[in-house]
């Protein structure tokens, strides 16, 4: 069985959030675990492009008038899975971010780059058949390959199965309809069952309405978006899919995310021995200058809306009076910057704000860290409570989507290895960390909960089966 897997963003070439390290875990968890063979496609962005050997190009041709597009079949130092790039200089060849320019704001033509990322994809797909074996699947991650499935449906590609994972609802790929035809996309498709939203078109949409099925990354998420709480206004559109709509929880690659042999962490460590971990939290505390001997709670997460640290902020006044450090690292947000930033400065022996993308600081902070904290607004998965579970790390997360599905509170699970609390508000932040500041003055029970939550397997192992039984059952229904 042959998948072609298409990204806009993959560990360790390009990362912004969660989709990049499932785009690398999950293949090769398929690819050591269960014999499927996976190729990656993903935007040669200038800085993938300085990272990779190219071993073999394929022409697809001008397909919108901005220069020949190129399939680099290339080779990256890190990781053997196939991977191939879509090469359209005019496109992807910028200095800046991936979405965004320097300014931090959407590229002004992010409907024509991922137009024609989609549309080498579906070009590629079709015709791989030419230079080897062909592909038997499609599988697309998101917006920015939702339109590959509308590519497909206007070419009436028929009985090639086809997947659409969502891993975030909140980022749709909505852009402005008079494009349509510059995108080389068929008015045809421009209707209410199909990418037209509210007189945009929508990639999302598009993603949605054209796959065979649609998969969120975490049972509740795939439950929640079908409600107007979580629905981000497609609620409707994925009730009527519901029949093809499931979820299957994200892993991590327990290669990486391994404390008994981290190399970017300080001091190796495993539940047997939980002084080596005391040592990271040592060393981190002396290294960003914060008091010894409290409870420590680190916070990995992009500054955005969804992940609720505006009401986490109104807390820290209490959480500090609680006892705890606490070791920020994220960027996003200036509002939610400047707000850290100034709390960092009012408490300096207690605070640590980096504004900074950072892989190797994150896994310091989840080796060091007592507790972290996740309050999200929603979550399709989650992967931080996942790596600082793998570390000893206790989870305090609000009860959303992956998180209600990863981390059960240990007053209401006899294998709990979380704290949870439903409402976003104050109060609820403030009473979970009290609970967290009463568990961790009781060193056995303390030590018990952490070697409990360490020793559960947060891998790919069975989700990874649930893929693989995906995708065989859509090949013999093909
Ligand atoms: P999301 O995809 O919504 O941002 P996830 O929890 O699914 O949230 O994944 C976030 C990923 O990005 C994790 O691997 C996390 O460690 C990483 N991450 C987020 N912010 C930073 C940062 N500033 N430095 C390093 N890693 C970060």
């Amino acid at each position: 069985m042959r998948v072609l897997f298409a990204a806009s963003e993959i560990f360790p070439l390009v990362k912004t959030g969660g989709l990049a390290d499932v785009a690398y875990s999950l293949p090769k968890a398929l690819i050591d675990g269960f014999d499927v063979q996976i190729s990656l496609i993903m935007p040669a962005y200038k800085e993938v492009k300085e990272q990779v050997e190219i071993t073999d190009s394929y022409s697809i041709g001008d397909l919108f008038g901005v220069g020949n597009i190129n399939i680099l079949k290339s080779k990256h130092p890190l990781f053997d899975i196939e991977l191939y790039l879509v090469d359209c200089p005019y496109a992807f060849n910028r200095d800046g971010g991936i979405y965004l320019d320097k300014n931090n704001i959407d590229w002004l033509d992010n409907d024509l780059r991922f137009a024609i990322f989609s549309k080498a994809v579906a070009h590629f797909f079709i015709s791989s058949g030419l230079i080897g074996k062909p592909f038997d699947i499609i599988h697309c991650n998101d917006w920015q390959t939702g339109a590959v499935l509308a590519y497909l449906k206007q070419y009436k590609i028929h009985g090639l199965p086809s997947i659409f994972t969502i891993h975030n609802l909140q980022y749709q790929g909505n852009f402005n309809f008079a494009n349509m035809e510059k995108l080389g996309l068929s008015a045809e498709l421009y209707h209410i069952n199909g990418m037209e939203y509210y007189g945009n078109i929508s990639y999302m949409k598009a993603g949605i309405a054209y796959c065979d099925k649609i998969v969120t990354v975490s049972q509740s998420y795939a439950e929640e978006i079908s409600t107007p709480e979580f629905g981000m206004g497609l609620d409707g559109f994925i009730s009527y899919h519901k029949g093809k709509l499931l979820g299957i929880l994200n892993g991590i690659d327990s290669d990486i995310w391994q404390p008994k042999t981290d190399e970017l962490i300080e001091y190796n460590f495993t539940a047997d021995d939980f002084k080596q971990k005391e040592r990271n939290k040592e060393y981190l505390s002396e290294k960003l200058s914060l008091a010894k001997d409290r409870p420590l709670l680190g916070i990995v997460s992009r500054f955005s809306e969804q992940k609720g640290l505006d009401v986490f902020i109104r807390t820290i006044d209490d959480i500090i009076n609680h006892g705890f450090n606490i070791v920020i690292l994220g960027s996003g947000d200036s509002y939610i910057e400047a707000k850290l930033k100034e709390k960092a400065k009012q408490y300096q022996n207690y605070i640590s704000v980096s504004n900074e993308y950072d892989e190797a600081f994150s896994h310091q902070i989840f080796a060091a860290a007592d507790f972290t904290l996740i309050p999200s607004r929603f979550e399709p998965c989650g992967l931080t409570q996942l790596y600082a579970m793998a570390y000893g790390t206790i989870p305090i997360v609000r009860n959303t989507g992956g998180l209600k599905d990863t981390v059960k509170d240990i007053y209401v699970s006899s294998n709990g290895n979380g704290i949870t609390f439903e409402e976003l508000n104050e109060k609820n932040i403030i009473e979970a960390i009290r609970r967290a500041k009463v568990i961790f003055d009781n060193k056995h029970s303390y030590t018990k909960l952490r070697s409990n939550t360490m020793l559960q397997d947060y891998s790919w192992h069975n989700s990874a089966k649930s893929w693989a039984n995906l995708y065989k059952s859509m090949l013999r229904h093909k």
